[in-house]
């Protein structure tokens, strides 16, 4: 078998097209997501991952964040439904909340944990009583909440996680220069060992399956290195998956799709300067020529 990464790129999409959408479908058939995530200190990677969620296309939108923002999340977000769960002190979810998006969760295609999270503990603890109900559903988890791969040690069916080399070397234990030198051996030992489509993102991405495939985005875009900017990514990976793309695909379409609508960014406005705001936004038309 050739074991060298496959390049991806919007030429490669186009041979690996999403599932189609069905002009006759209606928003629960388009994919319905949860995002989890946003903190009292950084409600807005909520609102970032949840709104890249929507501009790829899912169709039906929860979002669970911290009761002390969640009031403001309903009108920063009025497309969504919105779920308020109670906050640690550190910025993080009480473990018992979980139990408030069982419900929700069920009903879900896809869900996104992580953006804006604080408190590690308490996230890692919450993560453990939610992992039980993410059975069959499509998990993407970033920032804090990868780090219950620490407790959690193996997951019961593949998730996906979406590492910077800082994220990835503080969650293998490894320094980042290691990471930085061979990102891609990096995700192979990370996806076999945690049983987890692993993406360490930079600018290169290298992501593993847990069977050891692997794929190489390439597209240095120093404006992507912005605030938001990962959020944007796991939120858009997350609506891909709830549009019913494998995890894998979900993956390379979004990290392909944050590249692009990067690129149109510096084209039209600036190397510098665009907003992950609008890297969401910019997904729509991105799409557009993927068809
Ligand atoms: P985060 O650090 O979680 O906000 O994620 C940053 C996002 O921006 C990831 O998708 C990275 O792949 C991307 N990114 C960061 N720096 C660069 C860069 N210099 N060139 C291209 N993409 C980048
Ligand atoms: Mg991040």
């Amino acid at each position: 078998a050739d074991n060298r990464p496959q390049r991806i790129d919007p030429q490669a999409l186009r041979r690996w097209p999403l599932p189609p959408l069905s002009e006759e479908a209606d928003k629960e058939e388009r994919g319905r997501i949860v995002v989890v995530a946003g903190s009292r200190e950084i409600p807005g990677a909520a609102v970032l991952a949840a709104t890249a969620a929507l501009r790829v296309g899912a169709g039906k939108l929860v979002i669970a964040t911290g009761r002390s923002v969640a009031a403001q999340m309903a009108f920063a977000v009025p497309e969504a439904r919105v779920i308020a769960l109670p906050e640690t002190p550190g910025g993080g979810f009480e473990a018992g909340g979980a139990q408030l998006l069982e419900q929700c969760i069920v009903a879900a295609h896809a869900v996104v944990i992580g953006p804006g999270l604080m408190d590690a503990d308490a996230t890692c603890a919450f993560m453990q009583r939610l992992m039980p109900m993410l059975r069959d559903r499509a998990v993407v988890l970033d920032a804090l909440a990868m780090d219950c791969v620490s407790a959690i040690g193996r997951f019961p069916q593949p998730v996906l996680l979406t590492p910077h080399a800082g994220e990835m070397a503080h969650l293998t234990k490894a320094d980042k220069d290691e990471v930085l030198a061979d990102p891609v051996a990096a995700a192979v030992r990370a996806a076999r060992s945690w049983n987890a489509v692993v993406a360490v993102k930079g600018p290169t991405t290298a992501i593993a399956a847990p069977d050891g495939r692997t794929w190489l985005h390439e597209g240095g875009n120093c404006g992507l290195a912005t605030s938001g900017s990962g959020d944007t990514l796991a939120g858009a990976i997350g609506g891909l998956a709830a549009r019913g793309a494998p995890l894998e695909q979900a993956c390379a379409w979004g990290v392909v799709v944050h590249a692009q609508a990067g690129e149109r960014l510096a084209d039209r406005l600036g190397p510098v300067g665009y907003l992950a705001r609008e890297i969401a936004q910019e997904m729509v038309a991105v799409l557009r020529t993927l068809d």
